[in-house]
């Protein structure tokens, strides 16, 4: 009965109104709130992306909690963890495989910038092979961190839909030491 009453108070609202908006932002809208993420998860910071997905930090409330393992069905590639030389091209061919558009969040130290191997087997910062939209800071970040980088760019996919240009929000501590 209470569904009742209320279905048809909805279809008042809607009958009574209308709403504009442009295409490119509707499609924004659709983009930011329907993330499908796949981890590449080498290392710790794949344990703080667990706890990230968790019921406790519910990366769901943000409309990312689709995780795909397979390139070709997602459009977020979470990169947690060192990559080597050896996996580097690994990486990229997963990026290149996924769907367009795309979006690139290196997670902690080692993604961002080696962290603190700093050596001959790894690379300095996954954005030497592949590019990327937020860096996160810390080893490890905490799942707030990583919860805050899809916020971060949920505000750039938006900007980018009216034109403009969205602003670097998580510094590149590797970009600073350079
Ligand atoms: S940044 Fe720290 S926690 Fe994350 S993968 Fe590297 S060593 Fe592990």
């Amino acid at each position: 009965m209470r569904l009742k009453v209320e279905s048809k108070k909805m279809s008042s609202v809607v009958e009574n109104n209308f709403l504009t908006t442009k295409l490119s932002e509707l499609v924004a809208w659709g983009r930011k709130n329907s993330l499908w993420p796949l981890p590449f998860g080498t290392a710790c910071c794949a344990i703080e992306f667990m706890g990230a997905v968790d019921s406790v930090f519910d990366i769901s409330r943000f409309g990312a909690e689709l995780v795909r393992f397979s390139p070709r069905q997602a459009d977020l590639l979470l990169v947690l963890g060192t990559i080597n030389y050896k996996q580097a091209p690994v990486l990229k061919k997963v990026y290149e495989q996924m769907t367009e558009p795309k979006w690139v969040v290196a997670v902690g130290s080692c993604a961002t910038c080696g962290g603190f191997y700093d050596n001959y087997s790894v690379l300095q910062g996954i954005d030497e092979v592949i590019p990327v939209d937020v860096y996160v800071p810390g080893c490890p970040p905490r799942p707030e961190s990583i919860l805050l980088a899809i916020v971060r760019l949920q505000e750039k996919i938006c900007k980018e839909a009216v034109g403009e240009k969205p602003e670097l929000y998580i510094y590149k501590p590797h970009s600073v030491r350079k």
